[in-house]
């Protein structure tokens, strides 16, 4: 390696430098000037400490070879550019996991696929090596088919939040591991914003499947004639869902999937596209009762054959609701409306449990895994969920970064000093507070008997939050949710870490209560089908559960404690994925947008917990072998311990003490001026 080659990769002004603790001055323009003078150079990683910054260039750039893969193995990180595939080297340590956050279309899948290639390139050889790995990469084109969609933002958006772990072995070769689902975007089974598609998988089965399984499938290819399909987005230049089908079919058979399952799992899918065309007219009582009957019945037969449920059984299921009290049972008859939503919560709970049980079934095989959560300003119930989970992660962000820093610290016998931070813990205690918190509140209000509706919900809200604001100091939690009255109808806000997000209360009460009636799952558990057995085990008459079944948000509330606990006990690496730009373009870097993300991801603070202490930090080794020729005695070989030998440099060079400590392994140095002269003398030499 050439000696310009080890300057370019930290501090080049021409392309900026590689790691942002180097910046001087620091400030909001120096940072994301940087990030551009990067950028425009495709030096789109950047690191804060161990930290990767990574920039969406939305164009492939040749930085993922094979030959590239060896280069970073073989080398320090510090020695070459900035690169996402130096996220292991930074960490020695075994239980690692890595955090991929940023909003949608950042770059967030892209970065896990690089990832898990890396890790599957590195690692070892062996016969079963190969085989967890290629379980892995694999596992990527099927979690995508049913779990990923175009949105407006991003042509292949994850729609659920997923966390893996990989775990090694001491080698460092893949065990496997374990991928965990988070929350998938349901609604869209039935309902698609405009502009956007359904998930990949029904496009990919009706372009891509044969003549002779779509007939068995009672499928008809053009997509115009299913319901929960949107039309007017259901090409997409680039995506050839055709392919994609067959890519998803070879994926499923080798990350394990016996050829019955396919079936299984593709009649499901096919299940789904038939219940949105079944549609339901009213017919008029004389008791006065409104009721409702299906319109056609051939779409019906047709989901009860693939699913081998009885039709009389599943009709009635939609014309009837019987709620189960402790001795009788009552049975009252559903409206139109109430039909369709029946069926649309059938559709919704057949694909989301669907996809639950692949993700399990995908980690029976491989045992693994990353996390992807997208920050979308919208402003609906599931948006409120994965807002929720991104203040949950920033929290522990902060905790971490901190923490780490301190321990580095502990470890080589540093002393460190306390460093102020923003701490986002009132906002995740407004929306999780067990007693009156926003996901407590609602939860209260789902179960509450009377009539409840997204108003009575709303009123709560602002009765408990908002009313007593003025009581309370600013830095109360309550101090987050705001109330002005410039808020549109049936509206509340809240004052997330990345900025104020409002909320539209609509539908709230309706999506935590995730209802099912106990019919539907009754007479899916009927079913003489193996899958749909499985997937609704509450449906089984011998098991009657007056209690109502947990709420959307408990779930999701549950679950993400339960990643949190997990995170806490790992080693995680960070990737901070930035959209350049709205335009999914290259070569376009937006200001404004880019601030807006480098400030909701903390980036700036957190050079701040970077720099306080110590902003740069090498082990002597390289640090002597970098520098020794700025010093007689050192050059052109020192003898003695490293260690020393760069102590007899820095007093060489009189670098002012107070502007080194030393550690036990590493050579800390307070100010990036100090580097920067150390820098400068070298390229005179
Ligand atoms: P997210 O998962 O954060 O929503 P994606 O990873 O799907 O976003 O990225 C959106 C699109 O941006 C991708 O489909 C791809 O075209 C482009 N992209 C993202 N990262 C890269 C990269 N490193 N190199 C080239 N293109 C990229």
């Amino acid at each position: 390696m050439s000696k310009m080659e080890v300057k370019t990769s930290l501090l080049d002004n021409m392309i900026g430098v590689g790691d942002m603790v180097l910046i001087e001055p620091l400030s909001e323009d120096t940072f994301i000037e940087n990030l551009k003078k990067r950028f425009d150079h495709n030096e789109i990683y950047t690191y804060i400490g161990s930290v990767v910054i990574s920039m969406n260039p939305y164009k492939s750039l040749p930085i993922y070879t094979a030959e590239k893969v060896e280069e970073y193995r073989n080398r320090n990180f510090y020695e070459l550019s900035p690169h996402i595939l130096n996220i292991f080297s930074f960490k020695q340590d075994n239980d690692q996991c890595i955090l991929i956050t940023g909003e949608s279309g950042a770059g967030k899948t892209e970065a896990s696929k690089f990832v898990m290639s890396y890790v599957a390139a590195v690692c070892g050889k062996g016969q079963e090596v190969n085989k967890v790995k290629e379980q892995l990469l694999q596992s990527n084109p099927v979690l995508e088919a049913f779990g990923n969609a175009k949105t407006v933002k991003n042509d292949n958006s994850s729609r659920f939040g997923k966390y893996m772990d990989i775990e090694f072995d001491f080698k460092g070769d893949p065990l496997g591991g374990v991928i965990s689902n988070y929350l998938l975007e349901k609604s869209r089974v039935v309902k698609q914003p405009r502009g956007e598609r359904n998930f990949h998988i029904f496009y990919q089965l009706l372009s891509g499947a044969s003549d002779d399984t779509l007939q068995k499938l009672k499928l008809d290819r053009d997509f115009s004639k299913y319901n929960y399909l949107s039309l007017d987005s259901a090409t997409v230049n680039g995506l050839d869902d055709a392919a994609s089908f067959r890519t998803v079919r070879n994926a499923m058979q080798i990350v394990g999937f016996m050829e019955d399952e396919v079936q299984s799992i593709l009649e499901l899918v096919a299940a789904v596209l038939k219940l949105g065309n079944i549609e339901f007219k009213p017919e008029s009582r004389c008791n006065g009762y409104d009721e409702s009957r299906v319109k056609d019945k051939n779409d019906l037969k047709e989901m009860c054959e693939l699913l081998g449920i009885e039709q009389s059984v599943l009709e009635r299921a939609f014309s009837f609701r019987t709620v189960e009290a402790k001795m009788e049972k009552v049975s009252t008859t559903l409206n139109v409306a109430q039909a369709y939503y029946a069926r649309d919560a059938l559709a919704k709970n057949l694909y989301s449990r669907l996809f639950s049980w692949l993700v399990n079934r995908i980690n029976e095989s491989i045992k693994v895994c990353l996390s992807g959560f997208s920050l979308n300003l919208c402003c609906f119930f599931e948006q409120f969920i994965i807002n929720y989970c991104n203040e949950k992660l920033q929290q522990i962000f902060i905790e971490l970064t901190l923490r780490e820093e301190q321990e580095e610290y502990v470890r080589e016998d540093i002393e460190w000093t306390n460093i102020e931070y923003f701490n986002n813990a009132i906002i995740c205690d407004l929306i999780e507070n067990n007693k009156n918190g926003i996901l407590a509140m609602l939860d209260e209000e789902c179960l509450r008997p009377g009539t409840v509706t997204d108003e009575t919900f709303l009123d709560k809200l602002n009765t408990m939050c908002a009313e007593h604001q003025h009581f309370e100091s600013r830095q109360s939690k309550n101090s987050k949710f705001l109330t002005d009255h410039s808020l549109p109808h049936n509206c509340f806000r809240i004052q997330h870490y990345a900025g104020k997000v409002l909320y539209r209360a609509e539908g709230f009460v309706d999506k935590n209560n995730d209802l099912l009636y106990r019919d539907l799952s009754q007479a899916m558990y009927k079913a003489n089908h193996s899958l749909i057995k499985i997937l609704f085990p509450e449906g089984n008459p011998a098991k009657v559960n007056l209690k109502r079944p947990p709420t959307a948000g408990f779930q999701f509330r549950a679950s993400v404690g339960t990643l949190m606990k997990n995170l806490l006990t790992k080693n995680p690496n960070y990737i901070r994925c930035i959209k350049p730009n709205d335009k999914k373009a290259a070569h376009i870097f937006t200001d404004s947008l880019v601030c807006h993300q480098v400030r909701y991801l903390g980036l700036l603070e957190n050079v701040r917990v970077r720099r306080a202490g110590y902003a740069f930090r090498q082990a002597y080794d390289p640090c002597l072998e970098r520098y020794k020729m700025l010093c007689k005695q050192t050059w052109p070989h020192w003898k003695g311990p490293a260690r020393e030998g760069v102590e007899v440099l820095l007093t060489d060079l009189q670098v002012p003490a107070e502007e080194f400590a030393y550690g036990r392994t590493k050579i800390f140095i307070r100010n990036p001026r100090t580097l920067f002269f150390l820098e400068e003398k070298r390229s005179q030499c």
